[in-house]
């Protein structure tokens, strides 16, 4: 994990500590937990079709979903600006009770239930090119987290549809964006600056947790969105104004181009402090599709505002 201060010249590099079994329970069911450090223990397998572990992932999964706590601290103690969760296994897909997609606890989930119940008010941005199955599930129902999702559609693992606004008190705070391969950061600035700051004007979040994942980049061999860097930049720019200064903190989620995630968290936390990226923007024009889905959010929104 890691929190910034004035620029990467200052970065301040933490060790996440193993989250305790009380924190973790607050999302995930006792009984699956308990599965999990079971199956690790004993060697490990093969979860899901996608999703190994092996003796050491126990420990790993522990330390992942701890180190949002961590991040919190410091940030809200003023010791950091913005803090990046680099962090394996990922979460975003991990449910209640299932392991799926590589992801055993949801990290990010159990950060926000924490900040949820000290009465604070949480919204979620979920970048990664899948649908964050786990985290929509967790929340849906729940009026003080607003959870927003920019996923290629249709594709693994086949959640987040725009009729998806969340259930009884928390209608109206769940909003998914499922895009068509080859859309690109034209559609995605649209989608921020017509759907998403303006609805988080409203919901007014005292902490943005991101789901960064960099599988929506141009160069990711699994998915087919076409991001670059630049667009991350602009994403989290945009996203910082919109709460307090040091209450945003990014999850690494997926990404299977390493290079290209390297150059995307770059751009993330410059974005972040209002530093030029210098990654020219290619011309990259979206499928019409992709801008008919902000459309079509735009307009369902206004019936909830
Ligand atoms: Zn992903």
């Amino acid at each position: 994990m890691a929190g910034a201060r004035a620029g990467a010249s200052s970065l301040i590099k933490l060790e996440a500590p193993e989250i305790d079994m009380e924190t973790l329970a607050t999302v995930h069911e006792p009984s699956y937990i308990e599965a999990i450090e079971q199956f690790c223990l004993a060697g490990g397998g093969a979860l899901d079709p996608d999703t190994l572990a092996v003796s050491a992932s126990w420990e790993a999964a522990k330390r992942a979903a701890g180190a949002g706590h961590v991040a919190v601290e410091y940030l809200s103690a003023g010791r950091a600006d913005v803090a990046f969760l680099a962090v394996r296994p990922p979460g975003h897909h991990a449910e209640s009770a299932r392991a799926m997609g590589f992801c055993l606890f949801n990290n990010i989930a159990v950060t926000a239930q924490e900040l949820i119940t000290k009465g604070l008010r949480v919204a979620i941005v979920d970048w990664d090119v899948h649908h964050g199955n786990g985290t929509q599930s967790t929340f849906e129902a729940s009026p003080d987290l607003l959870y927003v999702s920019f996923h290629q559609h249709p594709f693994y693992p086949g959640t987040g549809s725009m009729s998806d606004v969340g259930v009884g008190e928390g209608l109206g705070t769940t909003v998914n964006f499922p895009f068509p391969a080859g859309t690109a950061g034209d559609v995605y600035r649209r989608a921020m600056t017509e759907v998403v700051h303006p609805m988080l004007r409203e919901f007014a979040p005292d902490w943005i947790l991101i789901s960064a994942g960099y599988d929506a980049h141009v160069d990711d061999p699994l998915a087919g969105l076409r991001l670059v860097p630049a667009d991350y930049a602009e994403m989290a720019g945009g996203l910082a104004p919109l709460v307090s200064e040091s209450r945003i903190l990014f999850f690494l989620e997926g990404g299977y181009n390493l290079e290209a995630i390297e150059r995307s968290v770059a751009a993330t936390l410059k974005g972040v402090e209002g530093r030029p990226v210098g990654d020219a923007r290619p011309s990259l024009e979206s499928p019409t599709l992709a801008h008919q889905v902000v459309d079509e959010l735009a307009a369902r929104i206004a019936k909830f505002s």
